[in-house]
């Protein structure tokens, strides 16, 4: 069982007070492998960013996504349905004290789709967190993204090359027939 984990994808790491404007560029691919997601029965989590005053990672970033806020919703385009896993977490890696493992196991996943922000801070922890746990693990390129500045094909090859992630495109887990070349 594949389960899609879409990491952060919240209004402040997307607009508001830690806007990302790659961000934008992986909203459709997320929407259609969502859509696909759903129509072929996988689990679906949202990891999100959900703090407490105090949460040591403050530190580094200032306040963002505090829990009840509008700023850590999840956008609008993206928005989860009834059923599906909405895993709150305080710190970078999906799996860090959040409960999340126990609920994978319980539906049966054995690989994890892990896609949103950011390539290189909590894809990458989200990413520890599921090898350690023994799940396969497959990131699209196209639905992930790091921050202006960092170099998204290091921060793939780093989660190649350490996790033993396979990294693929969104057109390739949703079976899109490639292009007709001329
Ligand atoms: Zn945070």
């Amino acid at each position: 069982m594949k389960a899609l984990i879409i990491v952060d994808m919240l209004e402040d790491f997307v607009g508001g007070k830690l806007a990302n404007p790659k961000a934008q560029a992986i909203i459709e691919p997320l929407q259609r492998l969502l859509a696909r997601a759903r129509e072929e029965g996988w689990v679906v989590v949202f990891s999100n960013d959900a703090h407490q005053p105090g949460d040591p990672e403050l530190k580094v970033w200032g306040e963002h996504a505090m829990a009840g806020d509008p700023g850590a919703e999840v956008i609008a385009e993206l928005a989860p349905r009834e059923g599906e896993i909405v895993s709150p977490k305080r710190s970078y890696g999906a799996f860090d004290g959040t409960g999340l493992d126990e609920q994978l196991r319980e539906r049966g996943v054995d690989e994890v789709v892990i896609t949103g922000q950011h390539t290189h801070i909590c894809v990458r922890h989200s990413s520890y967190g599921a090898l350690i746990r023994g799940y396969e693990i497959t990131i699209p390129r196209d639905a992930v993204c790091a921050f202006e500045g960092v170099s998204e094909e290091d921060a793939l090859e780093y989660l190649k090359a350490t996790y033993g992630a396979t990294v693929t495109t969104v057109d390739e887990l949703v079976g899109a027939p490639a292009p007709v070349s001329a």
